[in-house]
């Protein structure tokens, strides 16, 4: 095994930064050199859709790693200077200013992007960073009443509309599917959750398959197949995201939609994968499968349990649980484990009619996750259900687990 000597992390985002930080709380003392694209300090994403374009919280609110944090850390920061190429066999990585940096380990933690719609391309906003964010709110300044469409009725594009409708805009939602988030909860849970946009007072419309965003003289044209053009002056997609691997297209890397790494994220000894970039190894109550999860949670576990094995030497003994919580229409959607949109769902604990639910997800008998609609606390005692499950594939055993009533 290659000695831990020194670290380049390749990536200032949230797995970047944490990766930073447990690898000093478990003990690591050697050099550590943190290369980001970006021109911020590490920041999270998650409110940017939430507070921050409510206006609730100012941008600032969003940084993880203050200079104090990264001075404690002792780590060395370099900002707004991608990394362009690696070679994996000496873990030297190039950087776009021509600086070539080496480490004896190397974490590639580069996330995702923005899925881009094939038309409209200077028309059509997206909300991935900081910049995205702070030009939209420009955007929305320097117009009076501005009519907004979004794109896409996703966790992106219903928090945008929640957060736009807050502060007083019209948004119109465009869901090319039947319902907004069938292809990811499945058909029972999509139904139990389509009358929350307009319950809060969000026009969404359904089967909206858009085909140009184009200018007019009257503002921006949503050409929509079937339908009259809706006129908008902002027009913003929340379309999915892809990987940033590109940089690594010249090396020997595995790539395949992400990083293909095993399940602590590791390419090799040396070299590792976490966050939303990496295509990782997740042993599931129902099995093995590969996968590439955006999630806060799951980035930041990707880090945790990266330093327990390369500076501690330790193999994790807990499982990894996916964790996701998105807060829309004024309601909190919270997810745990990995559940497939085609497995079979139950009604565990709440009811439809008071809006407050927990839907268990299960595969051939064994739990796979649940979902929850305002049910944070029955949400946390599924968990170790779902870890027993984990553990050991088990049948489901979920009444005993759910207290009737207590959120
Ligand atoms: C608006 C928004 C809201 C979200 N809300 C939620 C939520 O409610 N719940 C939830 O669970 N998750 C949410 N997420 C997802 C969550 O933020 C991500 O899972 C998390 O940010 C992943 O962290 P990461 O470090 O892997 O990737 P990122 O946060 O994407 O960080 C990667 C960094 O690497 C940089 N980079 C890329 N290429 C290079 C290169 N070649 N060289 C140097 N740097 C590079 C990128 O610019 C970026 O700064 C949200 C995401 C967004 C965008």
């Amino acid at each position: 095994m290659t000695e831990l000597r020194s670290l380049i992390v390749v990536g200032a985002g949230l797995a970047g930064w944490r990766c930073c930080e447990e690898f000093r709380r478990r003990g690591f003392d050697g050099p550590i050199t943190l290369i980001g694209d970006e021109s911020h300090l590490p920041y999270d994403r998650p409110p940017l859709s939430k507070q921050v374009l409510s206006g609730q919280w100012p941008v600032e609110q969003t940084l993880l790693a203050t200079p104090e944090r990264l001075e404690r850390a002792r780590v060395r920061l370099r900002l707004a200077d991608p990394a362009v190429a690696l070679d994996s066999s000496t873990n030297v990585v190039t950087l776009a200013s021509g600086d070539q940096l080496s480490a004896s380990h190397v974490v590639i933690a580069t996330g995702a992007r923005s899925r881009h719609l094939p038309f409209g391309e200077d028309l059509v906003r997206y909300l991935r960073s900081i910049d995205d964010l702070t030009g939209l709110r420009r955007e929305l300044a320097g117009r009076h009443e501005p009519r907004v469409v979004v794109i896409g009725g996703g966790f992106i594009g219903a928090e945008v509309a929640t957060s736009l409708h807050k502060s007083g805009v019209g948004v119109t939602v465009l869901e090319a599917s039947a319902r907004p988030l069938v292809q990811v909860l499945g058909e029972t849970v999509s139904t139990w959750l389509a009358d929350l946009p307009s319950a809060a007072g969000v026009t969404l419309r359904s089967n909206q398959l858009v085909r140009n965003v184009y200018a007019t003289s009257d503002g921006l044209a949503v050409d929509v197949e079937g339908y009259d053009p809706l006129l908008a002056d902002i027009v913003l997609a929340g379309v999915g995201a892809v990987a940033n691997v590109e940089w690594l297209a010249s090396s020997a890397v595995p790539l395949d939609n992400g990083v293909v790494v095993d399940s602590f994220g590791q390419v090799s000894e040396r070299l590792a994968a976490i966050g939303d970039v990496a295509r990782f190894v997740w042993d599931g109550p129902a099995g093995s499968e590969r996968v590439r999860i955006e999630h806060w949670q799951v980035a930041s576990d990707h880090a945790a349990r990266l330093a327990q094995v390369w500076v501690r030497a330790e193999i994790p003994t807990t499982p990894l649980i996916p964790y996701f919580w998105s807060d829309q229409y004024g309601k909190k959607i919270q997810a745990i484990g990995h559940a497939s949109p085609h497995d079979e769902v139950d009604l565990v604990h709440g009811s439809l009619a008071e809006g407050k639910w927990l839907a268990m997800y299960s595969r051939g008998g064994v739990v796979t996750g649940f979902v929850g609609l305002s049910q944070p606390r029955a949400l946390t005692l599924a968990r170790p259900l779902l870890e027993r499950a984990h553990s050991r594939g088990e049948a489901l055993a979920l009444a005993p687990w759910l207290p009737e009533g207590r959120d």
